[in-house]
């Protein structure tokens, strides 16, 4: 007979307070936490023609641009993702070009994080991308999508970005989180530390993925530090991401 298993989550106490990582999770390393072969969920991406969208620009005060080419990325666990592209990219060819690779990266996110994404938009430029949490939705810039695509971090950094579109609004504050943040005592990344009320969230949650996807990616040094600087906040993500398949899939898309 099975018996019944109580999981009780202990608090590690980290005797002294390990040095951050690196500098930052995504770009100033050279671990792959996502890789270009891991299986996406993308399924297709159809072009719904032009609209007046609410387009973001780190590089100006406009907001809303007419003629912006519109994508639904259909996703074979059901989601479906917009897609807003502006239309200094050139051409609705140029836009799918560039939609591609961010719709590939959106495919290997967990479903649970891609269900709560509003909408994604691409700007053409080279500023960084950044996220706007209440509104669920992050900014791509498309030279940046190539220098990250070539880095191999265009899927961590559509990772992180999408952490703060959909999970910083509903967990930043939330009493688990800030338990396991302050049981750890330390951070994962220099950019964690100086922001632990933003980035730490999102930093951390880059390596929770990676370690639980994924054991034995990283290098097992990097492993056995990553465990021993965020023992509480592996322990919050494991519930928090790991509630349920990564993919729902249904494998009953309509076609673009
Ligand atoms: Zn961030």
């Amino acid at each position: 007979m099975l018996s019944r298993i109580l999981v009780v989550t202990a608090l590690y106490a980290t005797p002294v307070a390990a040095e951050p990582l690196f500098p930052n999770s995504v770009v100033s390393n050279s671990i792959d936490f996502i890789r270009g072969d891991d299986p996406s969920a993308f399924h297709c991406l159809a072009y719904t023609g032009v609209i007046r969208a609410e387009m973001p620009d780190k590089r100006s005060d406009v907001l809303f641009v007419d003629d912006v080419f519109a994508y639904l990325a259909r996703f074979r666990d059901g989601t479906d993702v917009p897609i807003w592209i502006h239309p200094d990219i050139g051409s609705e060819a140029a836009a799918r070009d560039i939609a591609r690779p961010a719709v590939e990266a959106l495919g290997k996110l967990p479903t649970a994080m891609r269900g709560r994404l509003n909408h994604v938009v691409i700007h053409s430029g080279n500023e960084t991308a950044f996220a706007e949490d209440e509104g669920r939705f992050f900014v791509l810039y498309s030279e940046n999508i190539k220098t990250r695509l070539r880095d191999n971090d265009l899927e961590e950094t559509v990772f992180h970005e999408s952490v703060h579109a959909t999970l910083d609004v509903p967990f930043l504050r939330d009493a688990a989180w800030l338990a396991a943040q302050a049981a750890d005592g330390a951070f994962i990344t220099e950019y964690a530390a100086r922001h632990p009320a933003k980035e730490d969230f999102a930093e951390s949650a880059l390596f929770a993925w990676a370690l639980l996807q994924h054991p034995g990616r990283l290098p097992l040094s990097f492993e056995t530090r990553v465990r021993t600087i965020m023992p509480n906040r592996l322990a919050f993500f494991e519930t928090l991401l790991n509630d349920g398949p990564v993919f729902t899939r249904t494998d009953l898309r309509p076609d673009c």
